[in-house]
């Protein structure tokens, strides 16, 4: 059996390949940025410290 495909539609996928999405979150005073590859910020008193690890680690 064969599965066709529509012309035009990729073929979706769950998670996407290398990629750095950074997401911020907020523990009571402290915030601290969390990456889809799995990395986390130290937490920051300071959400602009936090979103500071972030652009460091994409930069990386
Ligand atoms: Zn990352």
């Amino acid at each position: 059996m064969q599965q066709e495909n529509r012309a035009g539609v990729p073929p979706q996928r769950s998670a996407p390949p290398e990629e750095h999405l950074i997401s911020m979150a907020e523990k009571g005073p402290f915030c601290s940025a969390a990456c889809t590859c799995g990395w986390r910020g130290p937490a920051r008193r300071a959400r602009s410290l936090a979103r500071r690890d972030a652009a460091a680690h994409q930069e990386a």
